[in-house]
């Protein structure tokens, strides 16, 4: 039976200090909220660090970023009232252990969506435009390359976007901004919400990765989400096209994903996230010249850094004081009210 922390955390609202571990760095704003309050003592460690053994059985709440949050820790803090997941996926998270103890867990909700849209663009503008290829072309002095008349434009090419959460919701607006056609694949989404929207909808995406220019991945890392983007998937996809993935790495096969760049299958890609990372330097994606990377930090903007931190430092003020955003708790189940009844 579900243990339940958080009727304990509020028989405790009395008891003057808590601990937060925040594990890997966030915006000094969090930290600044969570000590302003008087009533706290912030522990920061290193993201994966392996003296977090040695901080838990005092901590309150955790803030966590790629730290895995395991049953081994989720044990060792018996007075664990939150974890507060400083971002939006949480697969790094045991969730059956988080509710086994009682244990709510929160995300930041819809605070990341514009970053990570706008990163999104900005991948698919520096394959349209060859950026990089171009900067580093100009640095060697080989100003020609632009006779070669590479770079494409993005209106009037289809961008297909897989998932239509929030952040597929704020990638489509932007890409129509930029007079794409739009098609939209999420089972979980109703065809009618994606036509009111002005989108063309597709039950399967893989009916629509023949037409796509633009393949861009916004779904969560599940089970059923690994290797969603295979060699099955790429081989269907246009010579001239992108696949660009800024949701978790995994999600596109990179064994699959080499072989389809390196022949010529799809024409480029854009990866902020990997099956490994930081990647290494020895991954053979990073020798090729027809993929852009950056280092998981679609969300990391200075002003989205500052909403993820104050979004995890409220949910940490507010668990203390026994209150949680039910929108932004996943495992519902833990919620004072409800876990009463159990
Ligand atoms: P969300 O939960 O709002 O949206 C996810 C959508 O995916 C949902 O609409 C869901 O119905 C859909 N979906 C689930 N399985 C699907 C499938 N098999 N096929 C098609 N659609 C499917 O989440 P969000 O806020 O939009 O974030 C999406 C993902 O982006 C997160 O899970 C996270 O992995 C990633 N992310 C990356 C960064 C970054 O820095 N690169 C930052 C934030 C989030």
């Amino acid at each position: 039976m579900a243990l339940n922390r958080c009727a304990e955390s509020l028989s405790e609202a009395s008891v003057a200090v808590k601990k937060v571990l925040v594990l890997g760095k966030i915006h000094d704003s969090g930290i600044a909220m969570l000590r302003d309050t008087g009533e706290t003592v912030v522990k920061e460690l290193a993201e994966h660090s392996e003296d977090i053994f040695n901080e838990l059985s005092d901590t309150d709440a955790i803030i966590v970023r790629m730290t895995k949050i395991t049953r081994e820790i989720i044990e060792a803090a018996p007075h664990l009232k939150i974890v507060a997941r400083h971002g939006v996926g949480y697969e790094a998270v045991d969730i059956t252990a988080l509710s086994e103890f009682g244990v709510p867990l929160t995300i930041t909700g819809d605070v990341n969506s514009v970053a990570v849209s706008e990163h999104t663009l900005a991948l698919m503008l520096s394959l349209a435009k060859q950026t990089v290829v171009y900067d580093q072309a100009v640095r060697m002095g080989n100003f020609g390359i632009r006779d070669g008349f590479d770079s494409t434009e993005l209106s009037a090419k289809t961008i297909l976007l897989i998932g239509f959460g929030r952040i597929g919701k704020a990638t489509a607006v932007r890409a129509q901004g930029f007079g794409m056609r739009v098609m939209v694949a999420d089972p979980f989404v109703s065809r009618q919400n994606v036509e009111a929207e002005g989108y063309n909808y597709v039950t399967d995406f893989r009916y629509a990765l023949e037409e796509a220019d633009y393949v861009c991945i916004h779904v969560p890392k599940r089970p059923e989400t690994e290797n969603l983007i295979s060699a099955e998937e790429l081989k269907l996809m246009k010579e001239s096209a992108y696949v660009i993935n800024v949701s978790r790495g995994g999600i596109v096969n990179e064994a699959a994903l080499f072989i389809a760049l390196n022949e010529g299958w799809i024409a480029g890609a854009a990866l902020d996230v990997f099956e490994l990372e930081p990647p290494n330097l020895d991954n053979p994606l990073l020798k090729l010249k027809n993929i852009v990377v950056s280092p998981h930090c679609g969300a990391f903007t200075e002003e989205c850094a500052q909403r993820m931190a104050m979004a995890c430092a409220q949910a940490v003020v507010s668990a203390f004081e026994g209150n949680f955003d039910p929108q932004l708790v996943v495992n519902k189940e833990t919620l004072p009210d409800k876990s009463a009844r159990g």
